[in-house]
């Protein structure tokens, strides 16, 4: 029986070998180096084009391995739970935030919201939600860390009919998103929103967020950058 155990636990780690999902080194699901990716890199900013006005997005990481990786896993392998990785990186962002005193510039939201992008129908369905853990963690480091209350609302949805992004040009990705979003409630006076989503590549889906959010709008957050 024992000869019987061992063998199919030898049988499981040779299918479903081992190895950190960022770089590939073998027994870890995520190396040290790899999980030290949340914390230890410095979140920059740029201003990202929303047509005829700006505003800032922030931003952890190049889209580029091992954090596209990361989050690939994030996204996908239902068996590793990568929560915590995501809610640090989150933040690692609202600390930048607190920090930069944009938060007391040319605003005077006493409080603010964090919006997770929202996901497709059938991310909602049936893929995991990652954007919500970042979220999580924007809001505890904001909040903890400026004189600014902080709190995370699922406010924003898409249109049922809005398909996936992937294999999309980055053309057909703006223009599927214009025009599709909505808020589930009403952002009350006072109240400043921070759009956080995974990946930001062509930048539609944080503009549409922008779109819905303006009058109420701080900034944009996400963990990794896209320039193909
Ligand atoms: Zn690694």
């Amino acid at each position: 029986m024992s000869f019987l155990h061992e063998a199919a636990h030898e049988l499981v780690s040779v299918c479903i070998p081992s190895a950190c999902v960022g770089c590939g080194r073998w027994d870890y699901s995520v190396c040290p180096l790899c999980a030290a990716l949340s914390y230890s890199l410095l979140p920059q900013w740029e201003l990202l084009d929303a047509g005829n006005v700006e505003y800032p997005l922030w931003e952890l990481s190049d889209y580029s391995d091992p954090m596209r990786s990361i989050i690939v896993a994030a996204k996908h392998s239902s068996r590793l739970d990568l929560s915590e990785f995501l809610f640090d990186c989150g933040v690692n962002i609202g600390l930048s935030i607190a920090q930069s005193g944009m938060l007391s510039v040319g605003s005077d939201a006493t409080s603010l919201w964090v919006v997770p992008a929202p996901a497709s129908w059938k991310r909602r369905l049936f893929g995991q939600g990652i954007t919500i853990h970042v979220a999580r963690g924007v809001a505890a480091a904001v909040g903890g860390h400026s004189e600014v209350a902080c709190c995370v609302r699922d406010a924003c949805r898409l249109d049922p009919w809005v398909s996936s992004q992937a294999g999309k040009s980055s053309e057909q990705r703006r223009e599927s998103r214009r025009g599709r979003m909505y808020m589930t409630e009403e952002v009350p006076r006072g109240v400043g929103v921070i759009g956080v989503d995974d990946v930001v590549a062509s930048g539609g889906t944080m503009n549409e967020m922008f779109r819905v959010f303006e009058r109420s709008w701080v900034a944009g957050a996400c963990i990794a950058r896209s320039r193909q």
